[in-house]
């Protein structure tokens, strides 16, 4: 049998177009389909604001992407981490770490129109839009998808399926593939927000009973991120502009000055749901498919695109679908996935255990962080997305 495309990309998110880009000159026919309606943007190309790790500036750089990024992406230079009711605050500067920055902010659907332009340019790609999978079939030499649009009906086949539609992707399920999930009993809200202080390039990350909160720099501004109980988002919703800037800055505090306006405002309903496996017979996962993790930490696309860069890094003009190969990709992936998950569970749990022995064992972390040398190295390394084996697309030349 010869398949229709070497590689079938299921899903056009931040993840599977980065994948499509990363593919592109290797001799390789690639298919990249996606449910969302051409003239719509597909649902992750949102307000929500997203911290590029430096790996992946590098990477969205290399592959002609962030130069078509509007507005262009704001640097981060220092992360500034806090715990309420905890003494000890960490102060990571770039400059400590031989770096310009630590990477960059840009709002999702910014990135979605940068990574759709250069996708438009693609010559190895085939958008397949507005077409939905159905069901799928694995045989020993290819993968058969059955798609749908309204009522019409078409079948692709590929080599290899790379699963890459999502938390709650339909492929993972058809292939047979478990999931983990934890529902966090958060909900995110995420705005632009104004202070009378100019962002200097400073992220916020501040750890509450309550939940995380943040402020990213954007421009002269920022994005702001507040988890709240999800028995207590009906009522932050219901809040208007004033009520919401009172609550957060209560919340936040001060540091980053009097907050003097804030934007129309996203919810996200927060939940963990990781894969557990990443690779089924001519099939593997990537990105939220793979492992949707708590936005804490900003992780979750930075991971997935080096799930991306990686599967794309391995393949060949042989066939991609070979077992020998997805093995490589799991082995490939297997350290940076789980540091990146233990660092979002600890985290998520800095949110979570009140109570004298958990904040004085938490300030003595913080504390040794801000003040031992050498500790706060490998934080800042991992934030910046050096975890495990980086993809050649990522590493700094
Ligand atoms: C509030 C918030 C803040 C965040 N902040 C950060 C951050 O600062 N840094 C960071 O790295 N990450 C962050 N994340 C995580 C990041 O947004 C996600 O990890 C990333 O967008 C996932 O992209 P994806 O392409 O894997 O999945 P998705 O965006 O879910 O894309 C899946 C695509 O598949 C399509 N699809 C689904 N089913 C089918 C089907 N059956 N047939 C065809 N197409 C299908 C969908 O239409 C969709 O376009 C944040 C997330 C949230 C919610």
């Amino acid at each position: 049998m010869n398949p229709d495309f070497d590689i079938l990309v299921l899903g056009a998110g931040l993840v599977g177009t980065s994948l499509a880009c990363a593919l592109e000159g290797r001799g390789l026919r690639v298919a990249l389909v996606e449910a969302a309606a051409p003239n719509l943007p597909p649902p992750g190309f949102d307000a929500r604001k997203l911290a590029l790790a430096a790996a992946s500036v590098q990477a969205l750089t290399t592959l002609g992407v962030l130069e078509h990024a509007e507005p262009a992406p704001s640097p981060i230079r220092r992360i500034h981490v806090s715990r309420a009711g905890d003494f000890g605050t960490v102060r990571l500067r770039c400059e400590d770490s031989g770096r310009s920055d630590f990477g960059a902010v840009v709002q999702a659907d910014g990135l979605g129109a940068a990574l759709e332009r250069r996708l438009s340019a693609l010559k190895d790609t085939t958008v397949l839009r507005p077409w939905s999978s159905a069901s799928l079939r694995s045989d020993p030499d290819a993968v058969t998808v059955e798609l749908t649009q309204g009522d019409a009906r078409r079948t692709v086949s590929a080599r290899l399926l790379v699963a890459a539609d999502g938390t709650r992707s339909q492929a993972r399920a058809a292939l047979g593939i478990g999931v983990d999930e934890i529902d966090y009993g958060q909900t995110l809200m995420v705005c632009s927000l104004a202070t009378d202080r100019a962002a200097d390039g400073t992220a916020y990350e501040r750890f509450t009973d309550d939940g995380p909160i943040a402020l990213l720099p954007m421009g002269a501004h920022y994005g702001a991120i507040c988890a709240v109980p999800t028995a207590e988002a009906a009522r932050w919703q219901a809040f208007d502009d004033a009520q919401y800037a009172a609550a957060f800055q209560q919340r936040f505090g001060w540091r980053a000055g009097r907050i003097t306006r804030v934007g129309s405002r996203s919810i996200y309903p927060i939940r963990r749901v990781v894969a557990t496996a990443l690779q089924a017979p001519r099939a593997v996962l990537v990105g939220n498919a793979a492992q949707t993790i708590h936005p804490v930490g900003a992780q979750g696309f930075n991971l997935g695109l080096r799930d991306a860069l990686s599967l794309a890094e391995l393949v060949d003009a042989g066939d991609p679908g070979r077992a020998d190969l997805l093995a490589a990709y799991v082995e490939t992936r297997r350290e940076d996935r789980t540091r990146t998950l233990a660092f979002s569970d600890g985290l998520a749990g800095l949110t979570a255990t009140p109570g004298l022995a958990a904040r004085l064992l938490r300030s003595a972390g913080l504390l040794a962080l801000a003040y031992v040398p050498g500790l706060s190295a490998p934080l800042a390394s991992g934030a910046m997305g050096f975890r495990g084996r980086v993809p050649r697309l990522a590493r700094t030349p």
